[in-house]
């Protein structure tokens, strides 16, 4: 299996060094060059069969021979086993035939652990087969970062730096970056808003030379890897509610598209799915293109839902790349139009493309904190704040198909929103309740570019 890149002026690459790479270096995302395909045969087998065994054999065309069998197997095992649920992504009601997909079971109590987990133990063996040492460095709002730290810790092959705004992400968030010990681990305090982090994280890896000398490695949403691991879930929860004999849908509380672009790809793999919503809270760039045609920046409002507040949706891009039937030239030139000027009309063939294959809604603070109120009066499940806003949006797009509505986080993370809207403050599970007593570990930089070239250089240092 051969990627390719949505801007077409990058080379193709293998799995595993597409993985590896991260961006593409004419700015592009990788894609597989065509998507395999589950017959409804295979798709009816992945019932009642563990999550780590799908994600065997829904990866696995993917993956080609990048790992054999055998070695790909122990990788997933080791990437889930760290979960503390044994269906890994368990599914609840919470309605008639609408069904809340639990995706906070992993280390840092959000899905991204879904996806991180298995991208650490991935570049762990391709690394040690080639002998080669990698930095990662990523920037995050709070849940990405944990969730790279939680995966990369105490790794041989890896070095991890991860730049969070100083003051910015919640006491949990920063807790889960702050009190890893091990040496290979570097929680940065950058002295600045989540934007300036990661422009200095695309700073770095735009320095080429600087690129090259520490081997920089990139596992933010765009990575193809973290894409496809998230395809796994849709597959078990849907087989669990009757695919491949009945359709499914889905809401997916979404902020850099990566978790529904997944449902994408399951879709085009052959599972059944009948509506794919999209759901934003009051940052909804992706909303507002779907209804009016015109994709435009507008800033960032901070929102309870943090992990959704962005103004440039990084993996929409690859969505735009079927929706212009795969004119990587028509790609580049509108990512271009939304750098310089801000935005781009999309065009008719494209939005048709679009509004077939996704529909979409938004919550504003209000109905956000109604919702996390109303459900938890209602059948005692207490949401975290991204949940929410997709299952206010799921409730309005409910149709004959069951609805299942991805809980991305669990509410825990999310201590002061969840308070604020039900009155109880949700407590930590055991196996962190002492994350508030253990010693932090972190270093301030300020927002300069060779103040970070020259850390990173020490750190790594043998
Ligand atoms: C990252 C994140 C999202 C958004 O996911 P995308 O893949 O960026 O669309 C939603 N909820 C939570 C809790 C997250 O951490």
């Amino acid at each position: 299996m051969q990627y390719i890149s949505t801007r077409g002026k990058a080379p193709a690459l293998s799995f595993e060094d597409t993985m590896l790479t991260g961006l593409a270096r004419d700015g592009g995302l990788y894609l597989p060059e065509t998507i395999p395909t589950l017959a409804p045969d295979e798709i009816a087998a992945l019932a009642g069969v563990t999550y780590e065994e799908i994600a065997l054999r829904v990866m696995r065309p993917f993956v080609g021979d990048a790992f054999p069998d055998p070695e790909f197997r122990a990788i997933i095992a080791r990437a889930y086993r760290g979960f503390d649920h044994p269906a890994r992504a368990p599914l609840k009601q919470l309605g008639p035939n609408h069904f809340l997909l639990e995706l906070f079971h992993g280390p840092t109590l959000a899905f991204k652990d879904f996806a991180m987990q298995l991208i650490g133990q991935l570049f762990q063996a391709a690394l040690q087969r080639r002998g080669e040492r990698v930095t990662i460095v990523g920037a995050t709002s709070g849940d990405t970062g944990s969730a790279a730290i939680e995966a990369f810790r105490g790794l041989d092959n890896v070095d991890v730096f991860i730049l969070f705004p100083e003051g910015r992400v919640s006491e949990v968030q920063r807790r889960q970056m702050t009190t890893p010990a091990e040496d290979n681990v570097h929680a940065i305090a950058l002295k600045g808003d989540f934007d300036d982090c990661q422009a200095a994280v695309k700073d770095l890896f735009a320095d080429f030379d600087f690129r090259d000398e520490v081997r920089l490695a990139a596992v933010n949403s765009i990575n193809w890897a973290r894409v496809l691991a998230q395809v796994v879930y849709y597959f078990s929860s849907a087989v669990s509610l009757g695919a491949p004999h009945r359709d499914v849908s889905f809401t997916v509380p979404t902020g850099n598209f990566g978790d529904i672009f997944a449902g994408f790809i399951a879709k085009q793999m052959g599972l059944p799915v009948a509506d794919l919503v999209i759901a934003t809270n009051q940052n909804d760039i992706l909303h507002r293109t779907l209804v009016s045609g015109d994709h435009v920046k507008q800033g960032v409002t901070p929102s309870i839902s943090p992990s959704m507040d962005i103004q440039v949706s990084s993996n929409f891009e690859r969505a735009l790349y079927y929706a212009y039937g795969r004119d990587s030239h028509a790609v580049a030139h509108e990512m271009q139009a939304l750098k310089s000027e801000g935005g781009f009309t999309v065009s008719q063939g494209a939005l048709d493309f679009l509004r077939d294959t996704f529909r979409s809604g938004r919550a504003s603070e209000a109905e956000t904190t109604a919702t996390i109120r109303g459900v938890h009066a209602a059948t005692g499940e207490t949401l975290c704040p991204h949940s929410a806003v997709g299952v206010k949006v799921a409730e309005e797009s409910l149709g004959a198909a069951p609805m299942i509505t991805l809980a991305t986080a669990h509410p825990a993370k999310f201590p002061d929103a969840v308070e604020a809207a039900t009155g109880a403050r949700p407590p930590l599970p055991n196996r962190m309740a002492d994350l508030y007593d253990r010693p932090e570990r972190v270093t301030p930089v300020d927002n300069d570019l060779s103040a970070l070239q020259t850390l990173i250089r020490e750190r790594i240092a043998p």
